[in-house]
C-alpha cells in the first residue's frame, strides 16, 4: 500500500514552491528594511508554555494542540509563546531594551483541514518587545499593509482594543449581563463561553449568536483614560502614514494574553479563512513566562498559506525561476567528462548551469535545454574536444559560435 502524506500536512513541491521563496524573500527585505532580526525557534515546548500564555479555555489549547500526553511536550500552534520563552532564556532585555524580532516555520493545530487551514501550517511571526509606544503599533500595522502591496494584494486592516486588566473587568461585567439576557438564543460553545470566556461570544461565527450580538456593549466605551488615549495614538499615527482601516468592536482575538491594540488583515478571497494575518499587544505575557516585569510586547502572525493562495488567485501569478545560465551538452565519452569538469568550475564562478548525465541524444538534451529556458548551450562532442573547441549556442538569439574550452573564455560570453 502506498503511504501518502498525513491529512492537513502538505508538501511543497517545485512550481509551488517557487512562490513561497518569492514570499519569504519579499518579507524577509522588509523586516530588514524595519530593522528586525531574525530568531529561529524549535518546534517542541514543554505543554505548559503554551497553556500558561495562550489560555487553558482558547480554542488552541482546547482542542488543536499535538501534545506528547507521556513526555508533557507540544508541537507548537503558534510563534509567540517560543519566542518570548527565548527572550527571556537568553536574557535578550539585557541587551537591547527593545527587542525587534522575526520567525518564519511551520505551526501545528489539529483542526479540520481546509482550503487556507491546515495541521502544518506556516506562519511569519513578527514581535516587538519592551516597547510601549503606540509608534510601534502602528508601525507594524503600517509594515503589514507595506507586504501586501509589494506583493499586489489587497487586504482591508481592522483594529480593536481590547484595554487592559484596568478596564476589561469592567466591560466584561456588563458583556456577560448582556450575554444572561438572550442566552437562550446562543449555541451551546457561546453558552459555555459565557462564563469561561465571554469576550469569545463576540466573534462566534454561528449566524443566530451574531444576530444576537449585534448590538452588545462595545469595550471602545469602556476603555480607561490610559488604553483610549493609546488606542487615539495609534489611530492618529495609522491616519499620519495613511493606512486605511475599519474598527471592529466584535474583534476579540481567540488567545487570552491580548490587550490593547489588536489587529487582522482580512481579505473576502477565502471563504471562511478571511484572516491573513493577525495579531495584537500582550503587554503582562512576558512576566506570566517568568520573565522581567512590566515588559510590553506586541506581535502579528501572517498566514503563509493564505498569503500564497492569494498570490496564486492572480494571474501573473507564475514566479521566474532563476534562469540557468548554461545548459551543458556532452556526447561521447571524453566530451561528456569535459563538458562535467567545465560544468563544475563555471558552478563556482555564480554560473547556473544545468547538465544531463544520461548520455541521451544531441536532440534529447537540446529539448532539455529548451524546457529548462537556457541562455546558452554549450555542445562538446568528441570532434569538437580534439580541435579545443565547444560549440557555444545563444538559445535567446538562435545564433552560435566556436569557444575555446577555456573555463575563463566561456565565463566572458556568459556575463
Ligand atoms: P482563524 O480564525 O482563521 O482560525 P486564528 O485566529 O486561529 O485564525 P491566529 O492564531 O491569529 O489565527 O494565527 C495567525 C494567522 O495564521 C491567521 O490569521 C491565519 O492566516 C494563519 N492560520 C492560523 N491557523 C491556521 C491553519 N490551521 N492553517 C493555515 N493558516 C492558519
Ligand atoms: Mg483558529
Amino acid at each position: 500500500m502506498k503511504i501518502k502524506a498525513l491529512k492537513g500536512f502538505k508538501d511543497i513541491v517545485p512550481g509551488d514552491v517557487e512562490l513561497w521563496q518569492h514570499l519569504e524573500k519579499v518579507a524577509r527585505s522588509l523586516f530588514d528594511r524595519f530593522n528586525f532580526a531574525e530568531i529561529r525557534l524549535p518546534i517542541l515546548e514543554e505543554t505548559e508554555l503554551f497553556a500558561r500564555s495562550i489560555g487553558e479555555t482558547t480554542d488552541i489549547v482546547e482542542k488543536e494542540m499535538y501534545t506528547f500526553v507521556d513526555k508533557k511536550v507540544t508541537m507548537r500552534p503558534e510563534a509567540t509563546a517560543s519566542l518570548l520563552r527565548a527572550y527571556i532564556e537568553h536574557g535578550l532585555y539585557v541587551q537591547k531594551p527593545v527587542q525587534r524580532l522575526f520567525t518564519i516555520g511551520p505551526m501545528f493545530r489539529h483542526e479540520r483541514p481546509q482550503k487556507g487551514r491546515l495541521r502544518q501550517f506556516h506562519q511569519m511571526d513578527v514581535e516587538v518587545l519592551g516597547s510601549e509606544s503606540s509608534r510601534v503599533d502602528t508601525e507594524l500595522m503600517a509594515m503589514g499593509s507595506m507586504l501586501f502591496k509589494e506583493l499586489d494584494l489587497v487586504v482591508s486592516l481592522e483594529i480593536n482594543s481590547l484595554g487592559c486588566p484596568a478596564c476589561r473587568p469592567g466591560y466584561r461585567q456588563e458583556l456577560v449581563r448582556f450575554i444572561n439576557d438572550r442566552i437562550d438564543s446562543l449555541c451551546a460553545d457561546c453558552k459555555r463561553r459565557s462564563t469561561s470566556n465571554p469576550l469569545r461570544v463576540l466573534d462566534c461565527k454561528v449566524p443566530g449568536c451574531r444576530e444576537q450580538m449585534l448590538e452588545a456593549p462595545s469595550i471602545l466605551e469602556h476603555l480607561c483614560p490610559g488604553c483610549k488615549t493609546h488606542f487615539h495614538q495609534v489611530q492618529t499615527g495609522l491616519q499620519q502614514l495613511g493606512i486605511e482601516y475599519r474598527l471592529n468592536k466584535f474583534m476579540v482575538r481567540g488567545l487570552d494574553y491580548y490587550c490593547r491594540t489588536t489587529f487582522e488583515f482580512i481579505t473576502g478571497d477565502l471563504g471562511a479563512q478571511a484572516a491573513v494575518a493577525a495579531g495584537g499587544r500582550y503587554d503582562g505575557l512576558v512576566e506570566t513566562l517568568g520573565g522581567p516585569k512590566n515588559t510590553p510586547g506586541i506581535g502579528f502572525a501572517m498566514g503563509m498559506e493564505r498569503f500564497i493562495l492569494l498570490m496564486q488567485q492572480k494571474k501573473e501569478s507564475e514566479i521566474k525561476k532563476q534562469p540557468v545560465d548554461l545548459f551543458m551538452v556532452g556526447l561521447g565519452e571524453k566530451g561528456t567528462e569535459t563538458g562535467f569538469v567545465l560544468a563544475h568550475a563555471l558552478r563556482g564562478m555564480q554560473f547556473t548551469v544545468a547538465m544531463d548525465h544520461e548520455g541521451r541524444s544531441l536532440k534529447g538534451q537540446m529539448k532539455q535545454a529548451n524546457k529548462a529556458g537556457a541562455r546558452y548551450v554549450l555542445i562538446v562532442g568528441d570532434d569538437e574536444l580534439a580541435a579545443g573547441k565547444g560549440i557555444l549556442r545563444n538559445m535567446k538569439e538562435d545564433g552560435q559560435q566556436e569557444v575555446a574550452l577555456v573555463v575563463e573564455k566561456v565565463a566572458e560570453i556568459l556575463i
